[in-house]
């Protein structure tokens, strides 16, 4: 399978894996971009998954529903505009050459999922939406710190070869927070030097890994000391990870 990034909107990116001739798509939130790319490469629609609600991300679902020659899958605990296979935690199903099991993520919407779909062989695509961004993570419009908290602990004990492929782009801004937050994580710079270098090449910094996010991301480092002393400086209530997760979150909203 090869995975694209088509772009839409500002920093979207729908994510596709195809084989050719099959391709699925992740979260398409506009119609076109699919299109075109199914028909530049002779594709053809196979499956749609859905991580929520929001409409950058099923802004696309009706006019793409009569192309698609099999299931749109979607969380089962939100209202979707089409109908969908509605999934939710420890469901698994079968796509052509690929095996996906769902994991529920809430936390940016209450009923947020996010996919693990693995090809025999090869480390597997995590396809988060809006839960988990390189060195960020999604604002909580919905759930609690304790949910994200919980839903990103999960994503992190994910194999360390993991491909994160997050619903938007949003890498260089979110490095200046972590960079903030970590100011001594060497690894954190290095990646920064590295995104950077991508981004002045008109490249994607996604996928990352979960190696990569578990070196760099505050989100998932709420146990590092350093995370956890500026968590302190700027609210949290506690030492408590959840606390640390709040704290961070609400300093990144005003950062
Ligand atoms: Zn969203
Ligand atoms: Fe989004």
């Amino acid at each position: 399978m090869d995975l694209l990034a088509l772009p839409a909107f500002a920093d979207n990116l729908i994510w596709m894996l195809h084989d050719d001739v099959n391709a699925i798509v992740v979260d398409p939130g506009a119609a076109s971009p699919v299109k075109n790319a199914l028909r530049e490469r002779g594709l053809r629609l196979a499956a749609i998954l859905v991580t929520h609600h929001h409409p950058d991300h099923v802004g696309g679902l009706a006019e793409l529903q009569p192309l698609v020659q099999g299931p749109i899958y979607g969380p089962a605990r939100e209202a979707m505009p089409v109908t969908v296979e509605k999934l939710s935690h420890g469901m698994a199903f079968e796509l052509p050459g690929l095996h996906v099991r769902v994991l529920d993520v809430p936390g940016h919407t209450a009923g947020h999922i996010a996919y693990v779909a693995t090809e025999p062989g090869r480390a597997p695509w995590l396809f988060c939406g809006d839960t988990l961004f390189s060195a960020g993570c999604g604002r909580l419009f919905e759930g609690t710190p304790a949910q994200m908290q919980h839903s990103l602990s999960e994503l992190a004990a994910l194999p360390d070869a993991t491909s994160v492929c997050c619903a938007h782009e949003y890498t260089l801004s979110n490095l200046r927070f972590a960079r903030t937050v970590e100011p001594h994580n060497t690894a954190l710079a290095e990646y920064e030097t590295r995104c950077k270098a991508l981004r002045a090449e008109g490249a994607w910094t996604l996928p990352s890994t979960i190696a990569t996010e578990r070196a760099v991301n505050p989100f998932l480092r709420v146990r590092e000391p350093e995370v956890v002393a500026s968590a302190r400086a700027h609210g949290a209530a506690s030492t408590d990870p959840v606390d640390v997760l709040a704290a961070l979150r609400e300093w990144k909203n005003t950062f």
